[in-house]
């Protein structure tokens, strides 16, 4: 059997753990045993599934400070920062508990048009494929909900973190786990008995997995990447805390977050001021280390390739023809060796104009472009420019100027003096415009997306003693409306 052997990309000599490949033959078999599960877990009410899934939610809390630092050794992310992202998919998970049997129950109106009764049905099986930047939250955002509306799942992680929401999945009802990369995530995506795909990664697996639950007819949803501009209006007024959230909302994860902070547009008369203050913020928060040291806030990418297309995007912005200049950023934890995993020194970089690969591709990494304005229109038309449209900011001393640029930029989700988690809310709908994607988490959006409405309805004309009506009519329409005069607009006396 084929193993997916994971090291520890901060000490890469260190193996973490492995897992098992699933041949085609059994990915098949996994998709039919979740085929054969769903009628009895759709069939449960509501109440019974939330009740297995709030216990779920709790075996995963009671594992908190076990599965923490598996997840930090096999993705690289901090203690602190894997510890997050477990409590907020535990927290994620209950607020699905709790707000499922609102959003998810029939409606029915009677009344004399007639009997309406809209479902919230499950979809069947639902096929999830996920990255390895925050592989539990981003696979919970899906389980969650689904599993929530009565659908069952097959989950197929990425193979760079498939350690820790392989445990995280075995405390959830009605989930398989499948592991492998792209073959594997083809044969669940085409599965002619997966109802819906949910996929989080990059452009180029979106769009084949598009394609192939296209060709099946497979409603999908796709979270994609995003290249987020933050943008400070002329009044900004950031305290030396607000400059260490956007450090952070740049480089948590080592900048390898879908909602990072990957443009800074300041105001061109401040970019000294703002400069300063952020390397200052830098120096302060941003400490480079092995992931399990308490004192690091940010630790290696998640590979070797990583590494290197970061360093050489960087490289290209500084040194190539793009003419920036990079400035490295924060500082070492005590005795870390930089050569002992995947470590990629944080970098700011000026001057740079908006078609250096560093400010027009999604970055995936812990660098950042810092560009002069001069106007809040052009601003608004750079920050526009490029395909990807996930989230973007707006800081300003001035909430409601904030909120108004906020609306006209094109972005799923904008935050307002603030950037990436510390933004997040278990309530709004998150997830992208133009090829950031389709579809949205989180939110009541988030768990709509997991069934499909399905109408029962009698008109009030064929009820007991109704007037019926002509055959081949349709109903409703302007003919039924009392005739009006012509030219007045108004009924005839
Ligand atoms: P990736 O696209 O390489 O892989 C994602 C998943 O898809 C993995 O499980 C992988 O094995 C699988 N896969 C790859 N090719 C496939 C194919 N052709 N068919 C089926 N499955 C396939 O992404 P990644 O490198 O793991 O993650 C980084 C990307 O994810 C970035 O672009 C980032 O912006 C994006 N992302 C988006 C969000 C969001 O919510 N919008 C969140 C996190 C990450």
């Amino acid at each position: 059997m084929d193993l997916i052997t994971r090291e520890n990309p901060a000490r890469v000599a260190e193996i973490v753990g492995s897992v098992p490949v699933t041949d085609p033959a059994a990915v098949d078999a996994a998709v039919r045993r979740a085929d054969d599960a769903f009628r009895g877990w759709s069939g449960l009410p509501v109440a019974e599934r939330v009740a297995a899934l709030r216990r779920g939610a709790d075996t995963v809390a009671g594992r908190l400070e076990e599965l923490a630092p598996l997840l930090a050794r096999e993705s690289g992310k901090p203690l602190a920062d894997s510890r997050g992202e477990i409590g907020f998919a535990v927290a994620f998970l209950r607020w699905v508990c709790d707000e499922a049997p609102a959003v998810l129950a029939a409606t029915e109106v009677d009344d004399d048009a007639g009997r309406l009764v809209v479902r919230r049905k499950p979809y069947g099986v639902v096929g999830c494929v996920t990255p390895w930047n925050a592989p539990v939250i981003l696979a919970m955002l899906k389980l969650g909900p689904a599993l929530a509306a009565g659908n069952t799942a097959v989950l197929k992680p990425s193979p760079l973190a498939p350690l820790t929401i392989t445990e995280v999945a075995a405390a959830l009802p009605a989930v398989q786990v499948i592991h492998g990369g792209a073959e594997t995530g083809r044969a669940l995506a085409g599965h002619p008995l997966v109802r819906k795909v949910a996929f989080t990664g990059g452009d180029a697996a979106g769009r084949e997995i598009a394609a192939t639950a296209g060709a099946m007819i497979t409603p999908a949803v796709l979270e994609l990447g995003g290249n987020d501009p933050a943008v400070f209006l002329p009044d900004f007024a950031l305290s030396d805390a607000d400059y260490e959230r956007l450090v952070m909302a740049s480089f948590a994860t080592a900048g390898q977050v879908c909602m990072a902070a990957k443009r800074l547009y300041v105001p061109r008369a401040r970019t000294a001021e703002f400069t300063e203050a952020y390397l200052a913020a830098a120096e302060r928060v941003l400490v480079v280390g092995d992931p399990l040291d308490p004192g690091v806030t940010m630790g290696p990418v998640i590979s070797a390739a990583a590494a290197a297309r970061i360093r050489a995007l960087v490289a290209d912005a500084a040194g190539g023809t793009a003419g920036g200049t990079a400035t490295p950023l924060g500082r070492s934890a005590p005795g870390h060796d930089p050569a002992s995993g995947y470590f990629v020194t944080p970098h700011l970089v000026t001057g740079l104009d908006d078609h250096a690969p560093l400010v027009a591709q999604e970055q995936f990494g812990p660098a950042v472009p810092l560009l002069a304005y001069d106007t809040e229109e052009e601003v608004l038309v750079r920050a526009d420019a490029g395909e990807l449209g996930l989230a973007a900011s707006v800081w300003s001393a001035d909430e409601e100027r904030a909120f108004a640029l906020a609306g006209r930029l094109g972005a799923g989700f904008v935050f307002v003096n603030t950037h990436n988690r510390t933004g997040m809310s278990l309530r709004a709908p998150f997830g992208g415009v133009k090829r950031s994607g389709y579809g949205r988490e989180y939110g009541r959006e988030g768990l709509l997306e997991y069934v499909q409405s399905a109408a029962v309805h009698v008109p009030a004309a064929f009820r007991p003693g109704g007037p019926g009506m002509a055959p081949g009519a349709y109903p409703g329409g302007v003919h039924d409306e009392p005739p009006r005069s012509a030219g007045t607009g108004r009924p005839p006396p």
